[in-house]
């Protein structure tokens, strides 16, 4: 295969602060991640003592809120997060390269998941991480052993708690997950599967993935991308970094998420189906995955706190309440609207991406 030519990354995060737990230094990824952090020229970085952070929360105000969005911390993940937990819709199991996300989408959904001051955790202990997935391979209930989605193999998703391609060039991790997938000698078929909003996908080339990672991209309708995804790559770099990791083999796909039925709604996202169908090469392996905009009490008490002049709607007067796992209320649109926004999708997807395969809508 001739080297695809890699697009230029539109947005690359320098965090201002890096503290460094003890135990994440002394592991051989967390040596490598601190070496990438030096060539990358970030500044601030503080080896600590021990393995706790230091209080971030500050006064609780917006000034905290944002050093906290700018700190990177590289610590060991509890050893409890090494027992993976299943993720539905997406994957039999998750596991996470990182927690947190230096973007500022203000729908963002790590609002409602994550607690405490939102810095970034990258995760030193990836190898033992990388080390622990045998076990569950042929095991899970979202893809393995399905009729609709068991060709997929076994699957881990690594982005459900943050965003990989915005920190891969500070650490990385998802370059390491990927040949770890592709060359690992594994006792049935695998997948990783992980989604972004960036576009870094120069480090991602040429590595050996044997076309195990189906690398997804999140996009949406341009109104919504230009007033709610602040800080995140143009949904157009994330289309040519999908066309050049198809190139590279890669199985790709797209994430419509939240979608929105604004005004014009039709138009703009018939408009977004025809770019990634002009985006996409010939022949790609691509998959739709279809997520309508939800909050939970939580998320909004959260995303007001952080995004207070946000125009995003959360009204729960114009949704239907919903109960999720463990009777957890989340508010979706209402019965007429969900129907029409994915008659509209099932058809539009059917004629614009005819060879692509929606895997859900939720
Ligand atoms: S890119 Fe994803 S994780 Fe990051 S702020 Fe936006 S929605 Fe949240």
């Amino acid at each position: 295969m001739t080297a695809v030519a890699a697009p230029a990354p539109t947005r690359l995060w320098t965090p201002a602060r890096v503290l460094v737990t003890r135990s994440a230094a002394e592991r051989p990824y967390g040596q490598h991640v601190l070496e990438r952090l030096q060539s990358a020229g970030v500044q601030d970085v503080e080896l600590l003592r021990g393995d706790r952070l230091p209080n971030l929360r500050g006064d609780g105000d917006r000034a905290a809120f944002m050093r906290a969005k700018n700190t990177l911390a590289l610590v060991v993940g509890a050893p409890s997060r090494r027992r993976l937990q299943p993720i539905p819709p997406s994957a039999d199991w998750r596991f996470d390269l990182a927690e947190g996300c230096p973007a500022h989408c203000q729908y963002c959904y790590l609002a409602g998941s994550l607690s405490g001051p939102p810095i970034t955790r990258v995760f030193a202990d990836l190898d033992e991480v990388l080390d622990g997935l045998d076990p569950y391979v042929g095991r899970g209930a979202i893809t393995s052993g399905t009729a609709e989605r068991g060709g997929e193999g076994t699957t881990f998703e690594a982005s459900c708690y943050t965003d990989p391609l915005a920190l891969e060039h500070l650490t990385g991790g998802l370059a390491r997950a990927i040949t770890h997938v592709g060359t690992h000698d594994w006792s049935g078929p695998v997948q990783l599967r992980a989604t972004t909003k960036f576009d870094d996908v120069a480090g991602l080339l040429e590595l050996p993935h044997a076309g195990r990672t189906r690398l997804r991209f999140s996009v949406n309708a341009a109104s919504v991308a230009r007033r709610f995804e602040a800080a995140t790559s143009p949904v157009d770099g994330r289309l040519a970094a999908l066309s050049a990791v198809a190139r590279a083999g890669y199985p790709v796909g797209v994430v419509i998420a939240p979608i929105m039925p604004g005004e014009q709604w039709r138009e703009e996202y018939g408009d977004l189906l025809d770019r990634i169908a002009a985006a996409v090469p010939t022949g790609a392996d691509l998959t739709v995955e279809c997520i309508t905009h939800r909050f939970t009490p939580g998320s909004k008490a959260t995303l007001t706190e952080w995004y207070p002049r946000s125009r995003l709607e959360m009204d729960e007067e114009k949704r239907t309440t919903k109960r999720g796992r463990f009777g957890a209320v989340k508010h979706v649109y209402p019965k007429d609207t969900m129907g029409e926004l994915r008659g509209w999708f099932t058809d539009a997807l059917s004629a614009r991406l005819p060879d692509a395969r929606l895997l859900y809508w939720t």
